[in-house]
């Protein structure tokens, strides 16, 4: 099939769970891995005759996220019933938002192929999420969790602006960098706490009419979202061009297989029968408030993404990998600004330091070698007092045994750099070895490095490299013009 006929659509709805210790309509837990059915209260458990108080954290967080991606914040939105049926929804509806969600428009910013392309937002709304069917099939039967009922969500959905798998991929990893970056939720998509769905249609190129599309539902890993796009967009052009028709549908990602499969379709679909929760007053978000929030949203990852490479001159490959936590990008700013070199500081955080961390595997929150204690050495290294290569040595120390920079110079010495006592060496070593003389006069330069090396042996390290190399280079040449 030829694939430059045809051109993908794609829309996202990405669910995330909130960073609240209590759920959105009550004070029961919102926290993960408790025993089944303990998060609940009456209010979870949708009992007559109990109301739901909203819960303001969960409306301070939405706003932050909406005036984040520009998304104009609707001060006065509305919850509605969102109505149907199944085990895991005590009350028989979910609260949610329909036609006043909290936030509307917006854009969601992301670099694909080192170009920054920015895609439109349709709303973003809160809800509450619903509790867990576990399947027990040793003893045939299913039982209900609600600890996950009433947790609150917002959901992210875009405008069908996305064109191919990697914009999907680029779209949902920001948005998450973004989530986490705000602290509007941990992301955490082991636990569920981040979730897409994406919708897929195709359209011959130059068509301007939207394709029919099918919803891949709970593609929650950026592998997944990837694959099941790509796996998507080529049924939907092979079914076609086959002279048949996309039914739309909601369908399952699976992996193992790697295909999607149908799930529902449009005849099944439900009738929600939304209409405004009389139980809930309008969200009423004043003047002040809005602003006391947007007061305190901090530096978008992408913005220091560009900071990074404008600012402070680093590749676009290195402010990326600086960028992917907030915890990294502080860190690694707070050693430039110290050590006064940005590219030696980023040479140090993304090498050396995560070299060790990944190694261990432990977290950068953890690292025995905290910000501070990085600038006193990259400090050391900048002024000439160590090398580069004596840095790796005493960052291994710092990193091991807890000893500081200065220490470690202290007990190791620093770097020679004195002329006169480099040239001692330098003399010693060429005393102690005529034959490779004779070798490196007769044409063989390699030898260069031997004596660089015999130096360095000598002096454990510290002799300036750089020093030693010009002064091999100089007695070496000399002795030719005596023989
Ligand atoms: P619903 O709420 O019924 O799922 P929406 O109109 O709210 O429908 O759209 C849900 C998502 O589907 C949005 O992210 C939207 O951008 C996307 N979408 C809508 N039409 C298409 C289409 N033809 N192809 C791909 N995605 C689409
Ligand atoms: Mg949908």
């Amino acid at each position: 099939m030829a694939h430059s006929d045809w051109e993908a659509v794609i829309g996202l709805e990405i669910h995330v769970q909130l960073a609240t210790s209590s759920k959105i309509f009550s004070a029961a837990s919102a926290g993960f891995g408790e025993r089944p059915n303990t998060s609940v209260d009456p209010v979870t458990l949708g009992m007559p005759g109990v109301l739901p108080v909203l819960n303001r954290e969960v409306v301070e967080l939405a706003m932050r996220l909406g005036l984040a991606l520009g998304c104009t914040i609707d001060q006065s939105s509305r919850f509605a019933r969102k109505h149907y049926f199944y085990p895991d929804l005590p009350k028989g509806y979910q609260i949610s938002q329909f036609a006043a969600p909290i936030c509307q428009g917006g854009e969601v910013r992301c670099v694909v192929d080192g170009e920054v392309l920015s895609f439109r937002l349709n709303r973003i709304h809160l809800e509450e999420d619903a509790g867990k069917n576990v399947h027990d099939q040793r003893n045939d039967r299913s039982l209900v969790d609600f600890n996950r009922a009433g947790v609150p969500l917002v959901e992210i959905v875009s405008e069908p602006d996305l064109r191919s798998a990697a914009h999907a991929v680029a779209y949902m990893k920001a948005v998450h960098q973004v989530v986490v970056a705000l602290g509007v939720s941990d992301g955490n998509m082991e636990r569920g706490n981040f979730r897409c769905d994406a919708n897929v249609s195709v359209r011959r190129r130059g068509a301007k009419a939207y394709g029919t599309r099918t919803e891949v539902k709970n593609v929650n890993s950026f592998r997944f979202i990837g694959r099941a796009v790509t796996y998507e967009i080529d049924r939907q052009i092979g079914l076609i061009e086959a002279g048949g028709e996309v039914t739309q549908e909601t369908r399952g990602w699976d992996d193992e297989a790697g295909i999607t499969r149908s799930q529902r379709s449009k005849e099944e679909a439900y009738d929600y029968r939304y209409f405004p929760d009389p139980d809930l007053l309008p969200v009423v978000i004043d003047d002040a408030w809005l602003a006391s929030v947007r007061a305190t949203l901090p530096e978008l990852p992408l913005d220091r993404w560009r900071r990074f490479q404008d600012e402070l001159g680093l590749s676009a490959y290195d402010a990326d990998v600086l960028t992917q936590s907030v915890e990294r990008a502080n860190y690694f700013e707070q050693v430039a600004k110290g050590a006064g070199d940005a590219k030696l500081a980023s040479n140090w955080v993304t090498g050396e330091l995560m070299a060790q961390l990944n190694r261990d595997g432990v977290a950068l929150g953890d690292s025995p070698v905290a910000a501070d204690a990085l600038t006193e050495l990259l400090g050391l290294v900048t002024a000439g007092t160590i090398s580069a290569k004596m840095a790796k040595t005493c960052f291994q120390a710092m990193y091991h045994k807890g000893v500081s920079a200065k220490d470690w110079v202290a007990a190791n010495g620093g770097q020679i750099t004195d002329p006169a006592v480099i040239a001692e060496h330098v003399d010693t070593v060429i005393a102690a070895n005529p034959g490779q003389v004779v070798q490196y006069l007769g044409g063989k330069e390699k030898l260069l490095g031997f004596f660089v090396g015999q130096v360095m042996k000598a002096t454990r390290g510290k002799a300036n490299p750089g020093q030693v190399n010009t002064v091999v280079r100089e007695r070496l040449a000399a002795q030719k013009g005596d023989s």
